[in-house]
């Protein structure tokens, strides 16, 4: 059965725009409620941790470097079928190829810098939370 939460991140290109409002407004219009949520910055071991799945990709290191190099938003979205419909509404990881709409459609610049994040199934979802939230900041 499909999970209620997903894990998304502002990331930096996004937040240095200054697409943060614009952004968490189109969460909540299509529907997701916020159950936790800051703005933070990642450490170097922290997008490595985080990330750890694509060490072995060439864009690694440029990825640790982007995602470090200034804050983020951190949040928890609660949805039915919240991963899928998060995935929708930010669309695919190139901007190039997302649908029109879509968040990533909208602010991000490329395929490495594509303005949020989105967990791509419930056990994900659970684990990225739990990595940037203590249970008495989820609401
Ligand atoms: N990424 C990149 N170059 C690529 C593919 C991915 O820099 O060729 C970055 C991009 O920021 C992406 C992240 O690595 O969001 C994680 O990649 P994934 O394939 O998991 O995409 P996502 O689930 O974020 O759509």
């Amino acid at each position: 059965m499909a999970g209620n939460r997903t894990f998304t991140m502002i990331k930096p290109d996004a937040v240095e725009k200054g697409h943060i409002g614009a952004i968490l407004d189109q969460i909540n219009a299509s529907g997701f409620r916020i159950v936790a949520m800051k703005l933070t910055q990642m450490t170097t071991a922290d997008a490595e941790t985080f990330y750890a799945v694509h060490k072995e990709r060439p864009f690694f290191g440029e990825l640790v470097e982007f995602m470090t190099r200034g804050p983020i938003v951190a949040a928890i979205l609660e949805k039915e079928n919240a991963v899928e419909d998060f995935r929708t509404l930010i669309g695919a990881t190139n901007p190039e190829d997302a649908a029109e709409g879509t968040i990533r459609k909208k602010y991000a610049s490329s395929v490495g810098e594509n303005a949020v994040h989105g967990s791509d199934s419930d056990e994900n979802a659970a684990i990225e939370g739990a990595f940037h939230f203590a249970g008495r900041e989820m609401f």
